[in-house]
């Protein structure tokens, strides 16, 4: 079976065609010779992934899929969301992101937020979503390295480092993404039957 996976982003490449074995052939958009943009216009991660997997499997006429991920911070109502890549501004960074959750967190002393993932799958022209969910608590300043986006000031329930200072492979058993694409490698292979 071959499908487009919605992405250039390398770790997340490499992190789905190894769970997801030989028996599924997983293309990028450059591999497809897919070079324009992708329009990510919806309110709800939801929205946003099955807007960029129609979008490519309208271009490609290939099955495809596409992820969403957003953190969510209660004490902040939710926010930053489905904004998370662009919270600080279209022009803004992860630097500014962080900088911004940090400055905003100062006044609240509740620090429970998540991380979801929503991946959309096309498949033989029916819709399929998948979930995934990490609890944890934003801390009050970074801590650690690894990882990217706002991994340093987010702790994961049952953990005392941040995803920034845990390994990556631990990273990936426990977080949104890596719960959402197991879903999704378990539904193909059983819709494959390997
Ligand atoms: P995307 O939908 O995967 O592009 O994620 C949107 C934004 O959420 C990214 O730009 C990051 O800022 C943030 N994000 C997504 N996944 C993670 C993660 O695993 N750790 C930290 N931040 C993340």
């Amino acid at each position: 079976m071959k499908l487009v996976f919605a992405t250039n982003n390398a770790h997340k490449l490499e992190e789905i065609r190894k769970a997801a074995g030989d028996d599924i052939e997983i293309l990028s958009l450059r591999d497809i010779g897919f070079e324009g943009d992708i329009p990510e216009t919806g309110n709800t991660l939801e929205i946003n992934s099955y807007q960029k997997a129609s979008y490519i499997h309208s271009w490609s006429g290939e099955n495809c899929f596409a992820d969403d991920t957003g953190l969510e911070i209660d004490a902040l109502g939710g926010e930053p969301g489905v904004f998370s890549a662009r919270y600080a501004g279209e022009d803004g960074n992860s630097e500014k992101n962080v900088a911004l959750v940090l400055e905003k967190m100062k006044n609240h002393s509740q620090t429970s937020a998540r991380f979801k993932t929503v991946i959309t799958l096309i498949l033989d022209g029916k819709v399929y979503y998948f979930t995934g969910v990490v609890e944890g608590n934003i801390i009050r300043e970074r801590r650690g390295t690894s990882g990217f986006g706002y991994d340093p000031i987010f702790v994961p329930q049952g953990f005392d480092k941040t995803f920034a200072e845990l390994p990556l492979e631990t990273k990936n058993e426990i977080s949104h993404r890596g719960i959402a694409s197991r879903k999704l490698v378990a539904f193909l292979k059983k819709y494959t039957g390997k």
